[in-house]
């Protein structure tokens, strides 16, 4: 195989291979190396994101999803079921038949554009030289002209629980439990332990999400983390806030773990127990003593604002670096570097990274929150329009959430907006157009929406910023 290139590329997940497929695009001869196989060493690209992440845990929302509303809304339209059951081993398989697929594709996308694939494990050995190891352990050295890193993140795991067998599980555990638990505890209440706890709610388990935090949802806007917590809670998941998970025992295929809160130190007994509790730097053994390639105490590669590492020539993009871990803001690192390193002119916009989870309701949003924008002293004026005035969202049967956008209160410029509700994960598109184009809130409200439609919420909610909403018995602010 040739070891000489533009650019190598090391990891595949949607940070690293979609900035190997642009590289490409760009005319570099770029390679791209990712040490994830399967049982028969066959290489499998996509990263978490495909594989153990975003894709499934999708996929398995949507299932849990559809479980529910057969067994608690179908009869509401008018559509009587009978008996609806669960088949874990067909929902699982549809899931991995969904990653398969799209790992596939990634394999596709590479020949088309021409990526040549490595399988191994990468070490970086200073600005243009990588040595790589085979999946029988064999080292070769490859050379570059530029070095992408994009080695990705794995699971924190903490003391108090650390992983066994399928009792205690990461995330990747998680997705694959062979039975429903019948009662599942979850320490982390963020952004993956709320969706992995929707999806085992949805399918029957009892959850009991144990969150260390005072605060739910911290980064989120305050009024839609309410809101959210009242959503969730009335589902039925148990969300338990200031609950530090001291310890936990194994015993005859059950856990129970201790939990300290305000009143004292509290005892709860699970059938399997998920750690959601945050992600960290593939970046243990990614250097070779002497690179002297830049990490912060916690192993994340320092960068600047265009992802360059203090290495000249090498380059870092995605979870390693930290920030949003999020596909998509790694993704657009990765477009950012692949046309840099072209000698094109490239940028991030760092303020319009849109943010979801993906639970019923979802929640989502973009730009800033009320509570940053007071700590920065920001002058806002702010718009909300609830979704139970929205007709299509009645329609829809999920008429709970609202849509908040915050204004300059001198410029009417758009900074931030915060949404609640029922496809959601979509809606933000639009508040991240408009954001990017510069748009006032004014400009949102002369815009035309389709009727009926989620979107007219937004609409709403910006025409509120200046008191104007149509649909909302609420005094005019002019
Ligand atoms: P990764 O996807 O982690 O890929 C890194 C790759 O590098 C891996 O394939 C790994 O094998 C390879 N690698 C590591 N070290 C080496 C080495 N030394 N040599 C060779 N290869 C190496 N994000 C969203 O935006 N939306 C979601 O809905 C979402 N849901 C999620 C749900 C779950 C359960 C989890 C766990 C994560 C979720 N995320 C979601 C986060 C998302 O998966 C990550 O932000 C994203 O995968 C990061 O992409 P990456 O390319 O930086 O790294």
């Amino acid at each position: 195989m040739k070891k000489n290139f533009d650019v190598i590329v090391v990891g595949a997940g949607p940070a690293g291979y979609v900035a190997a497929i642009r590289c490409a695009q760009l005319g570099l001869k770029t390679a791209c190396v990712d040490e994830w196989v399967d049982s028969s060493n066959q290489q499998i690209l996509g990263g978490t994101c495909l594989n153990v992440g975003c894709i499934p845990s999708k996929a398995l929302l949507e299932s849990s999803e559809n479980y529910e509303k057969a067994c608690h809304e179908f009869s509401d339209h008018g559509v009587i079921t009978g008996k609806v059951r669960v088949d874990l081993d067909i929902m699982m398989a549809r899931k991995d038949r969904i990653v398969s697929d799209l790992t596939q594709g990634i394999t596709s996308l590479f020949k088309v554009n021409g990526v040549v694939v490595i399988t191994g494990r990468a070490r970086l050995l200073d600005s243009n030289r990588l040595e790589i190891s085979d999946v029988h352990n064999k080292p070769a050295i490859f050379d570059a002209k530029s070095i992408i890193l994009a080695t990705g993140s794995k699971p924190v795991n903490i003391d108090a629980a650390p992983l066994l067998d399928d009792v205690i599980v990461d995330s990747t555990g998680a997705l694959s439990f062979s039975e429903v638990p019948r009662r599942l505890g979850i320490i982390g209440a963020g952004v993956i332990g709320l969706e992995l706890g929707s999806v085992w709610r949805r399918l029957g388990s009892e959850v009991v999400l144990l969150e260390a935090q005072e605060c739910f949802l911290s980064m989120a806007d305050e009024q839609i983390a309410a809101e959210a917590l009242r959503q969730y809670t009335g589902q039925g998941l148990d969300i338990r806030l200031g609950a530090r998970v001291v310890s936990s025992e194994v015993n005859a295929g059950k856990v129970t773990i201790e939990y300290q809160d305000k009143e004292g130190t509290q005892k709860e007994k699970f059938d399997r127990l998920i750690v959601a509790v945050g992600r960290l730097p593939n970046t243990g053994d990614l250097c070779a003593d002497g690179s002297r390639l830049l990490m912060d105490e916690w192993g994340f590669i320092h960068v600047d604002e265009q992802c360059r590492t203090n290495l000249p020539g090498v380059y870092a993009i995605g979870d390693v670096i930290g920030g949003a871990m999020l596909a998509h803001k790694g993704s657009e690192e990765g477009v950012m570097v692949a046309e840099l390193i072209a000698g094109k002119q490239a940028q991030v916009n760092y303020d319009t990274i849109p943010s979801v989870i993906y639970t019923s309701p979802e929640v989502a949003w973009a730009g800033k929150t009320e509570k940053t924008l007071k700590a920065e002293g920001v002058d806002y004026k702010s718009g909300v329009f609830p979704f139970a005035a929205n007709g299509r969202a009645r329609a829809h049967g999920n008429s709970a959430g609202l849509v908040k956008v915050l204004a300059d209160a001198d410029t009417d410029r758009v900074l931030g907006v915060h949404m609640l509700g029922t496809a959601c994960s979509e809606l933000i598109a639009e508040a991240v157009i408009a954001m990017e184009f510069g748009a006032s809130s004014e400009d949102l409200a002369l815009t035309m929406f389709a009727h009926p439609s989620l979107s007219e919420a937004f609409h709403e909610a910006a025409l509120d910023v200046n008191g104007m909403a149509i649909h909302i018995a609420k005094k005019s602010k002019s």
